[in-house]
Protein backbone atom coordinates (compact mmCIF):
# COMPACT_ATOMS: atom_id res chain seq x y z
CA UNK A 1 0.00 0.00 0.00
CA UNK A 2 1.00 3.61 -1.10
CA UNK A 3 1.03 6.17 1.79
CA UNK A 4 0.36 9.70 1.39
CA UNK A 5 3.17 10.46 2.75
CA UNK A 6 4.92 9.27 -0.31
CA UNK A 7 6.57 11.80 -2.68
CA UNK A 8 4.74 10.25 -5.66
CA UNK A 9 1.38 9.62 -3.76
CA UNK A 10 -0.79 11.42 -6.39
CA UNK A 11 1.24 10.41 -8.94
CA UNK A 12 1.12 6.49 -8.30
CA UNK A 13 -2.98 6.81 -7.56
CA UNK A 14 -3.43 8.30 -10.91
CA UNK A 15 -2.12 5.59 -11.94
CA UNK A 16 -4.21 3.12 -10.28
CA UNK A 17 -6.82 4.49 -11.84
CA UNK A 18 -6.32 4.27 -14.87
CA UNK A 19 -4.84 0.41 -14.29
CA UNK A 20 -8.41 0.12 -13.06
CA UNK A 21 -10.27 2.12 -16.12
CA UNK A 22 -7.74 -0.32 -18.56
CA UNK A 23 -9.50 -3.33 -16.09
CA UNK A 24 -13.06 -2.12 -16.80
CA UNK A 25 -12.68 -1.29 -20.23
CA UNK A 26 -12.62 2.32 -20.28
CA UNK A 27 -9.48 2.69 -21.62
CA UNK A 28 -7.28 1.35 -24.39
CA UNK A 29 -3.81 -0.21 -24.04
CA UNK A 30 -2.56 2.67 -25.86
CA UNK A 31 -4.01 4.66 -23.58
CA UNK A 32 -2.31 3.52 -20.50
CA UNK A 33 0.86 4.34 -22.46
CA UNK A 34 -0.04 7.98 -23.30
CA UNK A 35 -0.85 8.33 -19.58
CA UNK A 36 2.83 7.28 -19.36
CA UNK A 37 4.30 9.68 -21.43
CA UNK A 38 2.12 12.36 -19.23
CA UNK A 39 3.48 11.48 -16.32
CA UNK A 40 7.24 12.06 -17.58
CA UNK A 41 5.93 15.51 -19.00
CA UNK A 42 4.27 16.58 -15.29
CA UNK A 43 7.24 15.41 -13.13
CA UNK A 44 9.41 17.99 -15.65
CA UNK A 45 6.67 20.94 -15.34
CA UNK A 46 6.80 20.03 -11.43
CA UNK A 47 3.31 18.47 -10.90
CA UNK A 48 1.58 21.58 -10.01
CA UNK A 49 -0.36 24.58 -12.25
CA UNK A 50 1.99 26.86 -13.90
CA UNK A 51 2.11 30.49 -14.53
CA UNK A 52 1.47 30.10 -18.08
CA UNK A 53 -0.80 27.66 -17.80
CA UNK A 54 -2.96 29.63 -15.91
CA UNK A 55 -2.92 32.02 -18.48
CA UNK A 56 -3.82 29.46 -20.95
CA UNK A 57 -6.78 29.03 -19.09
CA UNK A 58 -8.10 31.88 -18.47
CA UNK A 59 -7.98 32.49 -22.52
CA UNK A 60 -9.45 29.00 -23.19
CA UNK A 61 -12.58 29.76 -20.34
CA UNK A 62 -12.81 33.00 -22.70
CA UNK A 63 -13.38 31.31 -25.91
CA UNK A 64 -15.57 28.62 -24.39
CA UNK A 65 -17.87 31.67 -22.89
CA UNK A 66 -18.20 33.26 -26.58
CA UNK A 67 -18.39 29.83 -28.61
CA UNK A 68 -21.51 29.88 -30.35
CA UNK A 69 -21.56 26.26 -30.12
CA UNK A 70 -19.04 24.82 -28.10
CA UNK A 71 -18.10 20.76 -27.91
CA UNK A 72 -16.03 19.25 -25.46
CA UNK A 73 -14.48 15.52 -26.95
CA UNK A 74 -14.16 12.95 -24.76
CA UNK A 75 -11.83 10.05 -24.89
CA UNK A 76 -11.32 6.88 -22.58
CA UNK A 77 -8.40 8.66 -20.69
CA UNK A 78 -10.86 12.10 -20.03
CA UNK A 79 -13.47 9.85 -18.81
CA UNK A 80 -10.85 7.72 -16.38
CA UNK A 81 -9.46 10.68 -15.36
CA UNK A 82 -12.23 13.80 -14.93
CA UNK A 83 -15.53 12.29 -15.52
CA UNK A 84 -17.44 14.48 -12.99
CA UNK A 85 -15.19 17.52 -13.36
CA UNK A 86 -15.86 17.00 -17.49
CA UNK A 87 -19.50 16.77 -16.77
CA UNK A 88 -19.77 19.75 -14.68
CA UNK A 89 -18.14 22.14 -16.84
CA UNK A 90 -20.24 20.98 -19.95
CA UNK A 91 -23.55 21.77 -17.61
CA UNK A 92 -21.55 25.42 -16.68
CA UNK A 93 -20.91 25.56 -20.55
CA UNK A 94 -24.00 24.72 -22.16
CA UNK A 95 -21.72 22.39 -23.93
CA UNK A 96 -22.24 19.20 -25.91
CA UNK A 97 -20.06 15.91 -24.82
CA UNK A 98 -19.07 13.93 -27.55
CA UNK A 99 -17.20 10.85 -27.24
CA UNK A 100 -14.30 10.29 -29.08
CA UNK A 101 -11.67 7.56 -29.62
CA UNK A 102 -8.91 6.67 -31.13
CA UNK A 103 -8.88 2.85 -31.02
CA UNK A 104 -12.97 2.72 -31.26
CA UNK A 105 -15.14 0.04 -30.27
CA UNK A 106 -18.70 -0.39 -29.48
CA UNK A 107 -17.91 -1.78 -26.15
CA UNK A 108 -15.79 0.39 -24.98
CA UNK A 109 -17.65 3.51 -26.20
CA UNK A 110 -20.89 1.85 -24.24
CA UNK A 111 -18.35 1.70 -21.11
CA UNK A 112 -17.28 5.43 -21.57
CA UNK A 113 -21.07 6.64 -21.89
CA UNK A 114 -21.92 4.86 -18.61
CA UNK A 115 -19.12 6.70 -16.57
CA UNK A 116 -20.21 10.03 -18.40
CA UNK A 117 -24.10 9.13 -17.62
CA UNK A 118 -23.00 8.32 -13.90
CA UNK A 119 -20.97 11.44 -13.38
CA UNK A 120 -24.44 13.29 -14.46
CA UNK A 121 -24.51 13.94 -17.97
CA UNK A 122 -27.80 14.12 -19.71
CA UNK A 123 -26.83 13.61 -23.48
CA UNK A 124 -23.84 11.81 -24.60
CA UNK A 125 -23.08 12.34 -28.42
CA UNK A 126 -21.30 9.61 -30.43
CA UNK A 127 -22.77 6.79 -30.03
CA UNK A 128 -25.72 6.69 -32.24
CA UNK A 129 -26.59 10.06 -34.39
CA UNK A 130 -25.00 10.59 -37.86
CA UNK A 131 -21.68 11.10 -38.38
CA UNK A 132 -19.75 13.73 -41.15
CA UNK A 133 -15.95 12.90 -41.63
CA UNK A 134 -13.96 15.32 -40.81
CA UNK A 135 -12.20 17.02 -44.19
CA UNK A 136 -8.33 15.91 -44.51
CA UNK A 137 -8.52 12.98 -41.82
CA UNK A 138 -8.68 8.93 -42.99
CA UNK A 139 -10.38 5.77 -41.25
CA UNK A 140 -13.09 5.60 -38.81
CA UNK A 141 -11.44 8.22 -36.35
CA UNK A 142 -12.02 10.93 -39.04
CA UNK A 143 -16.18 10.38 -38.40
CA UNK A 144 -17.57 13.07 -35.62
CA UNK A 145 -21.14 13.60 -34.69
CA UNK A 146 -23.50 15.93 -37.38
CA UNK A 147 -24.46 17.40 -34.44
CA UNK A 148 -21.48 17.78 -32.24
CA UNK A 149 -17.92 18.27 -33.34
CA UNK A 150 -18.72 18.91 -36.84
CA UNK A 151 -21.16 21.43 -35.95
CA UNK A 152 -18.94 23.28 -33.03
CA UNK A 153 -16.99 26.89 -33.47
CA UNK A 154 -15.12 25.78 -30.73
CA UNK A 155 -13.99 22.43 -29.70
CA UNK A 156 -12.14 21.58 -26.31
CA UNK A 157 -10.15 18.24 -27.07
CA UNK A 158 -8.15 17.14 -24.13
CA UNK A 159 -5.41 14.60 -24.97
CA UNK A 160 -5.63 14.82 -28.68
CA UNK A 161 -4.01 13.43 -31.40
CA UNK A 162 -1.89 15.62 -33.62
CA UNK A 163 -3.26 14.55 -36.84
CA UNK A 164 -7.01 15.19 -35.87
CA UNK A 165 -5.76 18.33 -34.09
CA UNK A 166 -4.46 19.42 -37.42
CA UNK A 167 -7.65 18.12 -39.14
CA UNK A 168 -10.17 20.09 -36.94
CA UNK A 169 -8.13 23.34 -37.06
CA UNK A 170 -7.94 22.83 -40.93
CA UNK A 171 -12.04 22.70 -40.97
CA UNK A 172 -12.09 26.24 -39.37
CA UNK A 173 -12.67 24.76 -35.73
CA UNK A 174 -10.70 27.08 -32.87
CA UNK A 175 -9.28 24.33 -30.92
CA UNK A 176 -8.35 24.03 -27.42
CA UNK A 177 -6.17 21.26 -25.99
CA UNK A 178 -4.99 20.22 -22.63
CA UNK A 179 -1.56 18.19 -23.08
CA UNK A 180 1.41 18.18 -20.85
CA UNK A 181 3.97 17.70 -23.91
CA UNK A 182 4.51 21.02 -25.01
CA UNK A 183 6.54 19.72 -28.31
CA UNK A 184 3.46 17.76 -29.31
CA UNK A 185 1.89 18.65 -32.66
CA UNK A 186 -1.42 18.68 -30.84
CA UNK A 187 0.03 21.73 -28.80
CA UNK A 188 1.72 22.91 -31.17
CA UNK A 189 -1.08 22.93 -33.60
CA UNK A 190 -4.29 24.04 -31.36
CA UNK A 191 -5.33 27.42 -30.89
CA UNK A 192 -5.12 27.37 -27.28
CA UNK A 193 -3.30 24.80 -25.25
CA UNK A 194 -3.00 24.27 -21.43
CA UNK A 195 0.04 22.63 -20.50
CA UNK A 196 -1.42 20.87 -17.14
CA UNK A 197 -2.50 17.56 -16.21
CA UNK A 198 -5.90 17.18 -16.78
CA UNK A 199 -7.24 16.42 -13.42
CA UNK A 200 -5.78 20.05 -12.39
CA UNK A 201 -6.89 21.93 -15.77
CA UNK A 202 -10.33 21.10 -15.88
CA UNK A 203 -11.15 22.47 -12.11
CA UNK A 204 -9.25 25.34 -13.08
CA UNK A 205 -11.36 25.73 -15.92
CA UNK A 206 -14.79 25.54 -14.10
CA UNK A 207 -13.60 28.23 -11.88
CA UNK A 208 -12.31 30.74 -14.11
CA UNK A 209 -15.78 29.76 -16.24
CA UNK A 210 -17.46 30.69 -13.22
CA UNK A 211 -14.96 33.91 -12.97
CA UNK A 212 -15.37 34.92 -16.54
CA UNK A 213 -19.37 34.27 -16.72
CA UNK A 214 -19.56 37.86 -15.45
CA UNK A 215 -17.46 39.86 -18.06
CA UNK A 216 -18.61 41.92 -21.25
CA UNK A 217 -17.70 39.91 -24.64
CA UNK A 218 -15.60 42.54 -25.56
CA UNK A 219 -13.57 41.91 -22.81
CA UNK A 220 -13.72 38.35 -23.12
CA UNK A 221 -12.76 39.19 -26.86
CA UNK A 222 -9.71 41.13 -25.63
CA UNK A 223 -8.72 38.17 -23.21
CA UNK A 224 -8.72 35.76 -26.36
CA UNK A 225 -7.51 38.01 -28.85
CA UNK A 226 -4.47 38.92 -26.41
CA UNK A 227 -3.33 35.48 -25.89
CA UNK A 228 -0.49 34.32 -28.01
CA UNK A 229 -0.21 30.12 -28.15
CA UNK A 230 3.31 29.75 -29.46
CA UNK A 231 4.47 32.57 -26.82
CA UNK A 232 2.81 30.48 -23.81
CA UNK A 233 4.15 27.20 -25.19
CA UNK A 234 7.69 28.40 -25.58
CA UNK A 235 7.16 29.94 -21.32
CA UNK A 236 6.20 25.79 -20.67
CA UNK A 237 9.60 24.83 -22.23
CA UNK A 238 11.81 27.25 -20.76
CA UNK A 239 9.94 25.73 -17.26
CA UNK A 240 11.27 22.75 -18.13
CA UNK A 241 14.60 23.75 -19.08
CA UNK A 242 14.69 25.20 -15.47
CA UNK A 243 13.24 22.66 -13.55
CA UNK A 244 15.98 20.17 -15.32
CA UNK A 245 18.68 23.11 -14.42
CA UNK A 246 18.11 23.71 -10.84
CA UNK A 247 16.49 20.07 -9.40
CA UNK A 248 18.60 18.59 -6.74
CA UNK A 249 17.68 15.77 -5.57
P1 LIG B 1 0.74 14.18 -30.93
O1 LIG B 1 -0.03 13.16 -31.70
O2 LIG B 1 -0.08 15.36 -30.55
O3 LIG B 1 2.05 14.57 -31.55
P2 LIG B 1 1.85 12.19 -29.24
O4 LIG B 1 1.66 11.25 -30.37
O5 LIG B 1 3.21 12.49 -28.76
O6 LIG B 1 1.11 13.55 -29.54
P3 LIG B 1 -0.29 10.84 -27.98
O7 LIG B 1 0.03 9.49 -27.50
O8 LIG B 1 -1.01 11.01 -29.28
O9 LIG B 1 1.04 11.69 -27.98
O10 LIG B 1 -1.16 11.60 -26.90
C1 LIG B 1 -0.88 11.59 -25.57
C2 LIG B 1 -0.60 13.01 -25.12
O11 LIG B 1 -1.36 13.28 -23.97
C3 LIG B 1 0.87 13.19 -24.75
O12 LIG B 1 1.36 14.40 -25.26
C4 LIG B 1 0.86 13.24 -23.22
O13 LIG B 1 1.84 14.11 -22.71
C5 LIG B 1 -0.53 13.80 -22.95
N1 LIG B 1 -1.10 13.38 -21.66
C6 LIG B 1 -1.16 12.12 -21.13
N2 LIG B 1 -1.77 12.12 -19.94
C7 LIG B 1 -2.15 13.41 -19.69
C8 LIG B 1 -2.85 14.05 -18.63
N3 LIG B 1 -3.29 13.38 -17.57
N4 LIG B 1 -3.05 15.38 -18.72
C9 LIG B 1 -2.62 16.07 -19.80
N5 LIG B 1 -1.96 15.53 -20.83
C10 LIG B 1 -1.71 14.21 -20.79
MG1 LIG C 1 -0.16 11.10 -31.55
Amino acid sequence: MVLPSHPRYESLMLRAKMVEAYKNGILSDSGLIAHGRGEAFDYLIGEKTSLNAGKATQAAAAALILAEYPVISVNGNTAALAAHEIVELNKRLNAKLEINLFYSTPERIKNIRKVLEEAGALEVLGLEEETVSITGLKGPRSESSKIGVHQSDVVLVPLEDGDRAEALISNGKFVITIDLNPLSRTSQKASITIIDNLVRAIPHLIIEVDKLKKMSKIELRSIVNSFDNQLNLQDSMELIVQNLITKED
